[in-house]
């Protein structure tokens, strides 16, 4: 098995991969496509820490080998990869309840990612893809995860108004995820071009960088203030803008794909008691999302997405880079492994 794993800033070198056998029910897989996040490119730029390992956040592939009665995981089938695992560590891993693990960890930023020929895996870790969902959907299983999990946590309800600050892909993708589940998001984005593809993409209130989000924002909700406020990490929006848009005791949710740090004064959220809580993971959601996507949940029609192929993978790395450079932002880029 090889990959791309990063040595330092700005390097890639193809290696071969020893995988650790997690049990002896295994399975072995193809990887197909991969996809390129912000935290990938990040990382390449040195600008989050991260060990020597294999960058790409999310992958599929076709079922090379697999031991029989793998409960249907037989050779050629399409999966998904699960892109989350268990820390091993913690109290609830202890326990043996890892599905309430406390630490959960990530693909291509605690442990190996996805540019990389073949995964070798634990067959709970791959899903079965319906002919429904395509390959470029699947991709944004880990997005649509990610945002049940803040679903789950700020326990959002039918009709509630929430802030979304962020339109990047996963800020899109969450909002739409709202209105599927009759909430009523409020998008917002200092991106001309996200704020377009969020109204095609449906969101019916997108506020862009030339309108007064504080004004708006009073206007829907009819003087009530947002019920909810989601910060998406990986835009541009300076994180005391949550707490400016948030009510006396609103939840706040900080979340996203990378974890930039950025300063902020807590005094806004002390003096409005506000509840702040974090996510990081769509941690086992997996069957859910693919449900979803199935069900045509979310219009993935309109989002940007880069293409390259596995050979020229450290060029897309520099193109992307460049992009983040000039613009702070990046088209998430797919790679095409075989
Ligand atoms: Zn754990």
């Amino acid at each position: 098995m090889k990959g791309y794993k990063i040595t330092k800033p700005f390097t890639l070198n193809e290696v071969e991969i020893n995988e650790e056998i997690p049990s002896s029910a295994q399975a072995k897989v193809k990887v197909s496509k991969a996809l390129i996040t912000l935290s990938d490119v990040l990382r390449f730029r040195g600008e989050l820490e991260c060990d020597e390992i294999v960058l790409g956040s999310s992958g599929i592939g076709l079922v090379s080998e697999a031991e029989t009665n793998l409960f249907g995981l037989e050779k050629g089938k399409r999966v998904y990869i699960d892109p989350t695992k268990t820390c091993e560590e913690c109290y609830n891993c202890k326990k043996g309840n890892y599905n309430k693990c406390s630490n959960p960890l990530s693909a291509g930023e605690d442990y190996d990612g996805f540019i990389r020929d073949f995964v070798a895996t634990a067959p709970d870790k791959l899903f079965t893809l319906p002919n429904s969902v395509s390959d470029i959907d699947s991709l944004y299983i880990d997005y649509i995860s990610r945002g049940i999990a803040i679903f789950d946590k700020m326990n959002i309800q039918k009709g509630d108004y929430v802030a979304v600050l962020g339109a990047n892909n996963f800020g899109n993708i969450f909002s739409q995820l709202l209105i599927y589940y009759q909430a009523v998001p409020i998008i917002m984005t200092l991106d001309e071009e996200n704020l377009q593809i969020a109204k095609d993409s449906g969101i019916y209130y997108a506020l862009g960088p030339n309108d007064n989000w504080q004004k708006e924002v009073l206007a829907i909700t009819s003087g009530r203030l947002p019920d909810k406020v989601v910060f998406i990490s990986d835009s541009n929006i300076s994180p005391s803008k949550a707490f400016a848009l948030a009510g006396q005791s609103t939840q706040v949710a900080f979340t996203g794909l990378f974890h930039k740090s950025a300063n902020i004064s807590f005094l806004p959220a002390v003096k409005k008691q506000l509840d702040i809580l974090c996510i990081n993971s769509g941690f086992g959601n997996t069957a859910t999302s693919i449900n979803l996507i199935a069900n045509k949940a979310i219009d993935f029609s309109h989002l940007k997405l880069g293409g390259t192929k596995y050979t020229n993978v450290l060029d897309a790395f520099n193109t992307l880079s460049e992009q983040y450079e000039k613009e702070g932002k990046i088209y998430e880029t797919i790679v095409e492994m075989i």
